[in-house]
């Protein structure tokens, strides 16, 4: 088994600048395999390194297709803006409204260290750059509007 447990914002980890991937060896490779499987263990749409402990560039976002694998991701471009709820494991229990670019492109790693590109809309593009952010040890929680209330919360369930 290879899950690992996921720090609480109060962990100094999560408000770290992480540093670039050099090696592409099995360490990473590891560390990838137990991050997918934290990552659907808790029922997450993304999951960064230092969410794990791990103060490298390395996140993993699903798709709703596929879990991409970006190893010292990128922002390449953004179009658009959307303003919604957005939520963090590392914050458990709490939604925020934040705001993010409506279209995202990325530049990123693989496992082995070929580079690619991905881009996605709304949840995908929202999940690009929360995740992006906690490589630069920032979590939403400190670019959300504010947080949702439990009516809204309810609301939004209905
Ligand atoms: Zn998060």
């Amino acid at each position: 088994m290879g899950l690992r447990k996921i720090l609480t914002d109060k962990e100094p980890a999560l408000h770290k600048v992480c540093k670039t991937v050099e090696k592409f060896d099995w360490k990473l490779h590891k560390l990838l395999d137990d991050m997918r499987e934290t990552l659907i263990e808790s029922n997450g749409v993304g999951l960064a390194a230092p969410q794990v402990g791990i103060l490298r560039r390395v996140v993993l976002v699903d798709t709703g297709d596929e879990i991409l694998e970006l190893v010292n991701p990128e922002l390449l471009e953004t179009d658009g803006e959307q303003v919604g709820a957005e939520g963090c494991l590392s914050v458990p229990n709490k939604y925020g409204l934040v705001k993010r670019p409506y279209y995202a492109k990325v530049r990123a790693q693989d496992r082995d260290g070929n580079w690619y590109e991905a881009e996605g809309e709304e949840i995908v593009a929202r999940c690009f750059c929360h995740e992006l952010d906690h490589l630069d040890g920032i979590l939403y929680t400190q670019v959300m509007e504010r947080y949702l209330t439990d009516e809204e919360l309810n609301q939004d369930e209905e």
